[in-house]
């Protein structure tokens, strides 16, 4: 059974991208009959808001769409720790004290992401007397695994390969896990099958398919759609260029109406530099 998932991080509120995104991944699953899942991604300490989820199941109600909701992240940290423990016990992981200050002083060159980290702290040993990044060591997570592959929906076979980042960061210096580690476990523990999200985060997959390979976890499909652009021919992004969605409640607008323009396709959806 198909089972796809929309899972919002908490940290502002949501616009009418999110709203394509999740009418994208809730209409998969209903033509294949298969589950929509909710996932509320709040791990990021001070950055989650803690009135939005309410104010995201409003917005989904609104839109007219049905789901289930999974725990949210901020409930499962103890399963990160676990499988940290266990990549760092394999030697795959390394703990990384520096700052963003520090890494960009060194002129690093730039990834899909951002800087590349240039490495630093590789090989160092575990000190616990100060708060410490964990990071994958890809070249030896690669060395350990051979050649990776993943199936998107939209894009083809994909070669995976996450040395294209550099080595990132897996556990943060202030949460027990990064995007990367949480979102790759609980689509896992969720049993998500078609991981469905936007094009943006296509490069981020190659992380994630190791990660899947690593931990012997179930591989699933991808789907990663295109984006919604605004006027200004950016992605959509609730303080330039696009109400939110709770705005749009408010002041009155018809939820459904919305989701079938949107699936009618009148708003204007693009590929952004970062999935090329
Ligand atoms: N929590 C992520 C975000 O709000 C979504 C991640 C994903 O779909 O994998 O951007």
């Amino acid at each position: 059974m198909v089972v796809t998932r929309f899972a919002p991080s908490p940290n502002g509120s949501l616009h009418l991208g999110h709203a394509y995104s999740a009418i994208v991944a809730h209409d998969l699953a209903k033509e294949r009959g298969g589950r929509f899942l909710l996932r509320i991604e709040d791990i990021d300490g001070d950055r989650s808001l803690p009135d939005k989820p309410d104010e995201f199941r409003e917005d989904l109600a609104w839109l007219g769409l049905e789901w289930e909701e999974v725990p949210a992240q901020s409930t499962r940290l103890e399963s990160y720790e676990e499988v940290a423990r266990d990549l760092l016990h394999r030697g795959l992981l390394y703990p990384c004290t520096c700052t963003r200050k520090e890494i960009n002083a060194l002129k690093p060159r730039m990834g899909p992401d951002g800087a590349i980290y240039p490495g630093t702290c590789k090989g160092r040993s575990l000190v616990m007397d100060k708060p410490v990044a964990l990071r994958l060591d890809s070249d030896r997570a690669m060395a350990e695994l051979g050649e990776l592959f993943w199936e998107d929906e939209n894009n083809g076979t994909q070669i995976a390969d996450p040395r294209i980042f550099g080595d990132v960061v897996l556990v943060r210096k202030d949460a027990p896990a990064s995007y990367h580690l949480a979102a790759t476990l609980d689509d896992a523990a969720d049993g998500v099958t078609l991981v469905t999200r936007g094009q943006d985060l296509f490069a981020m997959t190659h992380i994630h398919r190791v990660l899947q390979e690593l931990l012997h976890l179930p591989v699933p499909h991808w789907h990663h759609h295109p984006i919604l652009i605004g006027d200004d021919d950016q992605k959509l992004a609730k303080r330039r260029n696009s109400p939110s969605l709770a705005d749009r409640r408010a002041k009155g607008e018809d939820g459904r109406e919305l989701a079938e323009r949107i699936r009618r396709g009148e708003f204007p959806a693009g590929i952004t530099l970062a999935s090329a």
